[in-house]
């Protein structure tokens, strides 16, 4: 891929629920230009994110990734089970893929972070996590915890 102005200019690559009441671009400020912004149901760290965000830090120079949750997410409260079990009803198959609904938003970004963590595609170094308030526009920042010289959060959660 060529070096040209589709390079991020703030080398940012923001990970985002598809959810409509959230602007990632307006919410951080960013111009058309300056940062990557991929989305999907719940912000989920996916294959298919991991595939985006690698070729976004390998082939278009983006740093640093940000996860962008919010509250009141359709996503939350999302029973996993069940609703696969719809799907196989009218689908005929159960699909390949995992819904991945959640309980408590906050978590959600730490898990959506680990994943990142293992994967060894990924330059995890440079993650920040934020759960927007769809009421009151609040944007708070997320403690990922202290990392190791390799970017490892120093304590694990493990699941
Ligand atoms: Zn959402």
């Amino acid at each position: 891929m060529a070096k040209s102005n589709a390079v991020p200019r703030k080398s940012v690559a923001v990970v985002a629920c598809m959810d409509v009441r959230l602007d990632p671009m307006k919410i951080f400020g960013f111009d058309l230009g300056e940062a990557h912004i991929m989305r999907n149901a719940g912000g989920v760290v996916t294959e298919d994110m991991l595939r985006s965000l690698a070729i976004s830090q390998r082939k278009m120079d983006t740093e640093e990734i940000w996860l962008l949750h919010h509250t009141d997410c359709g996503m939350s409260g999302l029973d996993n089970e069940a609703f696969l079990a719809e799907l196989e009803e009218t689908g005929g198959v159960r699909p390949a893929w995992y819904p991945h609904g959640f309980r408590d938003v906050e978590q959600d970004v730490r898990d959506s972070y680990h994943k990142l963590v293992d994967d060894p595609h990924v330059d995890a170094r440079r993650v920040r996590g934020f759960v927007f308030d769809v009421h009151t526009g609040e944007l708070r920042e997320i403690g990922l915890g202290s990392r190791d010289a390799h970017g490892h959060p120093a304590e694990r959660v493990l699941d």
